[in-house]
């Protein structure tokens, strides 16, 4: 029986075989250093050599001979090995049913082996999102000087302006990875001063208004009156309100977005509301976080601009966070301190 197994001692990954007994038949050598296996471990009972506990510390005992006697491939979950000092090592558990039991497959889901998979997550989306708008961009190049006579100006033109958006694309992806640097970094540089709001809010809503894409479509802006200037980076917080706006027109196509400010428990409160799809409860953190998108989101985008309005509004002080009901549209809200209590007097004339 060992002899079947012995190819798994070329792997890097930690295997362990488990009869369907719940005894050890074939640990690799991987597996004994990392779950500290005994070097008789074979016939042993898998639960008591590797004590695993789930997140919230309960003991899985008899899971892996239950999942031994199951047929079912068990995705991928985290979980922790109880070390004999007391402390947890977590572990990344996925497991496959084979005729005799269960072959189950640890990796180490410790903080360096996290950010070596976040780093390779980056590279591949970030090699996606350079790869698309350049393909894009070389294609139409490309046809425009092999054929230049075939075409009429107005189809120069639409393939200009496709490749004038490409260039905007990549541009606008670099701009956003060096945020995120500085986000990650604790280094974003704030130029505080006192701004009016609403001036900022009521250009953007002039800006995406014009925009082909949003001709026609209803963006109603509130802002309190009596709303004090904020003391905020007057960019970044245009940078804030443009994404929330932004996404709201190209995750709710068809439904209009309303903008409102006001001051409250003094701080300034900004909420973007639209009657679009919606977010799944289970989502609502998860956008938030770098390349967190919707599941299976298809619309262009990186997944970086609500990642960015977080670390900013935090940068300044204040939060940002979004309640959705799915199927009738979500509201993002954005909580940011305001300056120096005095109001703006207006000058006696
Ligand atoms: P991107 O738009 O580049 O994907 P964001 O960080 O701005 O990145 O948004 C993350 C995800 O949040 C989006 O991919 C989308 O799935 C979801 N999302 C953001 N705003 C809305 C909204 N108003 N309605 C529905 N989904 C939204």
């Amino acid at each position: 029986m060992m002899e079947d197994f012995a190819a798994f001692d070329l792997l890097s990954e930690a295997v362990v075989v488990v009869g369907r007994d719940g005894t050890v038949v074939h640990a690799n050598d991987r597996a004994t250093s990392l779950l500290g296996l005994p070097r008789a471990a074979v016939g042993k009972a898998f639960d008591e050599l590797v004590p695993l506990v789930d997140e919230s510390g309960a003991p899985l005992e008899g899971e892996a001979a239950r999942l031994a006697g199951g047929r079912l491939r068990l995705a991928e979950r985290l979980v922790h090995l109880l070390l004999p000092d007391g402390r947890r090592r977590p572990l990344a558990l996925t497991g496959r049913p084979f005729a005799g039991g269960l072959v189950l497959s640890f990796r180490n889901a410790g903080r360096r082996e996290r950010l070596d998979r976040a780093r390779s997550d980056l590279v591949a989306t970030v090699s996606h999102e350079i790869r698309s708008p350049l393909t894009s961009v070389k294609g139409f190049t490309r046809t425009m000087l092999l054929r230049w006579e075939r075409f009429s100006d107005d189809q120069k033109r639409t393939m200009l302006a496709t490749i004038n958006e490409d260039a905007d694309r990549v541009t606008r992806l670099l701009t956003e990875l060096l945020d995120v640097s500085r986000i990650d970094a604790g280094r974003v540089q704030l130029r505080r001063q006192l701004v009016d709001v609403a001036g900022v809010v009521y250009a953007i809503a002039d800006k995406v208004g014009h925009r082909p894409e949003g001709a026609g479509r209803d963006l109603l802006v509130d802002v309190d009156r009596d709303l004090p200037p904020v003391l905020a980076d007057p960019d970044k917080l245009e940078q804030m309100v443009t994404n929330l706006v932004e996404n709201a027109l190209k995750y709710a196509p068809e439904s209009p977005v309303q903008v409102r400010v006001a001051a409250e428990d003094e701080r300034m409160h900004l909420s973007v509301t639209d009657r679009g799809p919606g977010i799944a409860p289970d989502q609502r953190r998860r956008i938030f976080e770098k390349f967190g998108r919707g599941r299976g989101e298809r619309r262009t985008g990186t997944g970086l601009g609500l990642f960015i309005t977080r670390g900013l509004a935090e940068a300044h002080g204040g939060t940002v966070w979004c309640d959705s009901t799915p199927g009738e549209g979500s509201t993002f809200h954005l909580v940011l301190p305001l300056g120096p209590t005095q109001r703006v007097v207006p000058a006696a004339s």
